[in-house]
């Protein structure tokens, strides 16, 4: 079946808006981004979430599969590297293969890598913009190597200069990092950010921006809960929910949000400040996560605890708290027989 969820509003490379295409004869492969690679072409639609989290892959990555399937995930977010230093090796060939088995086993999906926090695209033209470009470069094939269906990437800051060059800039970092693996099964996702200051990604409006001046690239976006509420969203009332929801559908689209970082907030709404809190115990509560966990818009999306660990035990809590919100969904009823 080719790709027909409900939830797509079609994008520049996404399979409905090409349907045209398909009807006048065209054999054009559809293709839509944000959808997990293995089902880009022949794709049934997953219509429950996932629920995971980020976790440690100290001792090789295959270890962190070991890590989720223990703590109760079926989707998980690693570093394929020090998120706070240049340096990173490949991952052994061993390691890539065995998580790739591991996954398998334990039906781990998607695997999201989340990129160094060094990484700014948008910044001035020397030795950090250098470092940046061949930074993502690094990520982009590590995560290639290990099999990763996306790696999430904070926008940067145009630290203090002219947006539309910063922006410009941006741009050309992400093609420069993609050239030669455009058509690797890796998907880039776009973080919301906190916002404030010179920090880009802080609206909706400005991750759609972001996206679409990386046309013809695998590029769909990641949405953080924590950062939509301290950049400003009301996502914990249910009207402020649905009127963010009909935000990120008319900008961002929700079909090309794969993947959502499920975070309570300490700070405020509009703060801008990135603390992130216990699943219900921050500003957001258990209502707000009741609302995107059961929102049947969310289906098929992978939720992806980012969550502090100041206990043993914390990162199964977190997990816990977020799958008891999920209401079951009564079983499908028979057709009557005539
Ligand atoms: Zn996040
Ligand atoms: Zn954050």
């Amino acid at each position: 079946m080719l790709h027909e969820t409900s939830d797509c509003t079609g994008w520049s490379v996404c399979g409905r808006e090409k349907r045209g295409a398909r009807r006048r004869g065209r054999r054009t492969p559809l293709v839509c981004w944000a959808m997990p690679p293995t089902t880009r072409t022949a794709h049934a639609p997953r219509t429950t979430i996932r629920i995971g989290a980020h976790v440690s892959s100290s001792g090789g990555a295959e270890h962190a599969a070991d890590r989720a399937h223990a703590l109760g995930c079926d989707t998980l977010q690693i570093f394929s590297a020090s998120p706070r230093t240049w340096r990173a090796t490949p991952p052994s060939p061993q390691t890539c293969s065995e998580l790739r088995r591991r996954r398998a086993e334990f039906d781990l999906h998607p695997l999201v890598v989340h990129a160094n926090y060094l990484i700014n695209l948008a910044g001035r033209e020397g030795e950090l913009l250098q470092r940046s470009r061949q930074g993502l470069r690094g990520e982009i094939e590590r995560a290639v190597a290990l099999g990763a269906e996306y790696l999430v990437l904070h926008p940067g800051s145009t630290m203090g200069e002219d947006r539309a060059t910063a922006l410009e800039r941006w741009e050309e970092g992400v093609r420069v990092a993609f050239r030669g693996l455009e058509r690797s099964e890796l998907t880039l996702l776009v973080e919301n950010t906190a916002g404030g200051g010179d920090r880009l990604g802080g609206t909706f409006v400005e991750v759609a921006e972001l996206l679409d001046r990386l046309k013809g690239l695998p590029v769909a976006a990641c949405i953080d809960t924590c950062h939509c509420w301290v950049a400003g969203y009301d996502v914990r009332s249910a009207s402020g929910f649905e009127a963010t929801m009909t935000e990120l559908d008319a900008t961002i689209g929700l079909a090309r949000v794969p993947v959502l970082h499920a975070n309570d907030a300490k700070a405020a709404r509009g703060s801008h400040l990135d603390r992130h809190e216990h699943i219900g115990e921050g500003q957001l509560g258990r209502e707000c996560f009741r609302l995107f966990l059961n929102d049947p818009r969310m289906a098929g999306k992978a939720f992806i605890l980012e969550t502090p660990v100041d206990e043993p035990g914390d990162a199964e809590r977190n997990l816990k708290a977020l799958r008891g919100l999920v209401t079951p969904r009564p079983p499908a009823r028979r057709a009557k027989r005539v």
